[in-house]
């Protein structure tokens, strides 16, 4: 998700701030805290310390099967399906747990979000392999405001699977609910059928309740889904429509078919079409489509979008040694004109992460113009009529960028939440600057920036925190999303971009559509860079350490001049040092981190004092995010 910008809040809150005297760690700096659930899935396993999957890693795996109709008058969802759960854990499970998200909008349900009152999800039938099961007492299923628990006669057994089954129904929320909405002319369904919770080899179940801030931690799973909506709606879906020729009209086909070759944006459906999607005798029509190995399931329809298409070049995807491509889509309402740059935005996001992270893997990216700010999806993103072309771009950005985070790595969005919020932003900055030239990215972005302001305030926490635990909204914003902003920039800055990329490849190879943990993260750039970084963990994700490294002086001695570098904040950082001479000649010192471990705070760097030093400036390339910049230089 993409909050809306906390600029002023932040701000205001970080005014706050008194950096003057240091307060640096005495002490010897220590590792990071022992996680026993983590070790004893090494112990098991199923995880490695190198930051790849054990030998003996499983997860659960699913397939969908849904149909939903939609009633857009009266703002009612009606829903049923089935779900085939397979049990590839060594144990045996003898119930389930099911996310009934829509609870969030039911008036007894905890939450930490002021949300429109639905009534929430009305469930009207379960059934266990066929066999229909009361609410409550002896046997039935229970529900606990977004989670169900459904139990299970027959033990499924390691191998084992079981059908559960379900009809519902709901009122789809008005505005922007979160993540999902209405406003009478486009509808985003999401958090819409009842969802298996990942089950998974470090801590089992994971039913943290959905309260509204904190977001989602989801199996991969296969979905065959139909959707029925009144004919003139079109419909936008993660997965691939099957059955184009029932419901698009033969101009938009015929378009459709031009955009999958053509590089320029193609019109699919445009303002003076007669007709925006097939007729039927009933003013009905069935849209199905089929995904395979996502997350999640999503939709959108409206009545007034419009449709533009083209086509983004990704790389080789799936290992072929082909180049491939992915086919972009944006619907849109004719009043958000920014958006009629959107599928050029969305083309160069795809582009551009594609290169930076790895190949786009999915059919299509889609995005749709809604109530919601922005939200991610499969394939699919919600993204409001933001007026600003730059503003819409870095939204679409970070929607983009959550294909890989948490789509890929399918991590814990509630217990870490900058693992893919944090990154999302990251990638962002990246993708910004690529668009906009460096004035609109990393370091110069706000995230960048606003985490310098919060930086030893009281606004901030530890990054490990989970995302329902945060103090204030600030709070959570300068932890999830801009603070690592600031930190995978200085991670970049510390290992070089070779090894920086090198190590998310290898966790994307070892754990793309898998579940990883901070640890495995952390393991693969350990493992690519050959380095303990217990050090960059601690002072970044476990604590809220700042940053001032700065040269206190400088003097000959002999042939050498000897450099002072002071900490004068408890976070330990490498010290790069930018040295220009006489006659135009640069080199470059790096100090590592460990000079500091032991818990000093003065270091002596030595270099050769001829040709004669003009100046010395650390951090040159403002990888790291030190506060204090005025101390930064010396000149003899
Ligand atoms: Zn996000």
């Amino acid at each position: 998700m993409r909050t809306i910008p906390l600029f002023v809040l932040v701000v205001s809150a970080a005014c706050s701030r008194a950096v003057t005297a240091p307060t640096v760690v005495a002490g010897p700096i220590v590792g990071i805290p022992a996680d026993s659930a983590y070790t004893r899935a090494i112990t098991r396993g199923t995880r490695t310390d190198t930051g790849a999957p054990g030998p003996r890693y499983w997860q659960q795996s699913a397939s969908y099967r849904l149909s939903a109709r939609l009633d857009t008058r009266a703002a009612q969802l009606a829903g049923e399906g089935t779900v085939r759960y397979h049990n590839r854990s060594p144990d045996t499970l003898r119930r389930v747990a099911v996310h009934l998200l829509q609870n969030l909008f039911a008036s007894g349900s905890p939450k930490n979000e002021n949300v429109p009152l639905t009534g929430g999800l009305r469930l009207e039938r379960v059934t266990v392999d066929g066999r229909e099961l009361a609410r409550g007492g002896d046997g039935g299923y229970d529900i606990q405001g977004t989670i169900g628990w459904i139990p299970l006669a027959r033990a499924l057994a390691p191998g084992d699977s079981v059908e559960l089954g379900f009809t519902w129904g709901f009122r789809v929320p008005p505005g922007s609910a979160p993540r999902m909405g209405q406003d009478g002319e486009v509808f985003m369904i999401a958090q819409w059928y009842p969802l298996v919770a990942v089950y998974d080899d470090v801590n089992g179940w994971q039913t943290d309740p959905y309260l509204g801030n904190g977001e989602f931690y989801y199996g991969y799973a296969n979905y065959d889904v139909t959707l029925t909506v009144p004919t003139g709606w079109l419909v936008a879906a993660t997965g691939e429509l099957q059955n184009p020729r029932d419901v698009l009209t033969d101009s938009a086909l015929s378009r459709l078919e031009r955009a999958r070759t053509d590089t320029s944006v193609v019109h699919v459906v445009w303002r003076r079409d007669a007709e925006r999607t097939r007729n039927d005798a009933d003013g009905l029509l069935e849209w199905r489509y089929v995904a395979r190995g996502v997350r999640d399931f999503a939709w959108g329809t409206s009545n007034r979008w419009l449709w533009d298409a083209t086509r983004a070049v990704v790389g080789d995807a799936n290992g072929d040694g082909r180049t491939d491509t992915a086919a972009i889509h944006t619907y849109f309402r004719a009043t958000a004109a920014s958006w009629e740059l959107s599928a050029r935005f969305a083309k160069h996001s795809i582009e551009f992460l594609s290169r930076d992270i790895w190949a786009y893997p999915y059919p299509h990216m889609t995005a749709v113009e809604t109530t919601v700010y922005g939200m991610e999806y499969p394939m699919l993103t919600a993204i409001a009529a933001v007026a600003d072309p730059q503003e819409l771009y870095t939204v679409i950005a970070h929607e983009i960028a959550h294909m890989w985070f948490p789509m890929q790595i399918g991590s814990d969005e509630k217990r870490y939440p900058w693992y893919d919020e944090g990154l999302a932003s990251y990638f962002e900055t990246r993708a910004a600057r690529d668009q906009f030239g460096p004035a609109a990215g990393e370091p110069s972005t706000t995230g960048f920036i606003n985490y310098l302001r919060a930086a030893g305030t009281n606004v901030e926490v530890p990054l490990m925190t989970h995302a329902d635990k945060y103090p204030s909204t600030a709070a959570y914003v300068i932890a999830s999303y801009e603070k690592p902003v600031a930190i995978f920039r200085a991670l970049r800055g510390v290992l070089g971009d070779s090894v920086f990329t090198r190590a998310f490849r290898d966790h994307g190879a070892w754990w793309r559509n898998r579940h990883p943990t901070p640890h495995d993260l952390w393991n693969a750039f350990e493992n690519a860079s050959n380095r303990s970084l217990d050090w960059f963990w601690r002072t970044w994700f476990y604590e809220t350490w700042t940053m001032d490294l700065a040269i206190s002086g400088g003097r000959v001695v002999g042939d050498s001049l000897e450099i002072e570098i002071e900490r004068r904040q408890p976070a330990p950082m490498p010290a790069i040092l930018l040295v220009r001479r006489e006659g135009g000649r640069e080199d470059r010192v790096v100090v590592p981190a460990d000079v500091w471990l032991s818990g000093a705070t003065r270091h002596t760097a030595r270099v050769a004092a001829s040709p004669r030093v003009l100046s010395v400036e650390l951090d040159p390339d403002k990888a790291f995010p030190d506060l204090m910049r005025g101390n930064d230089r010396w000149s003899p």
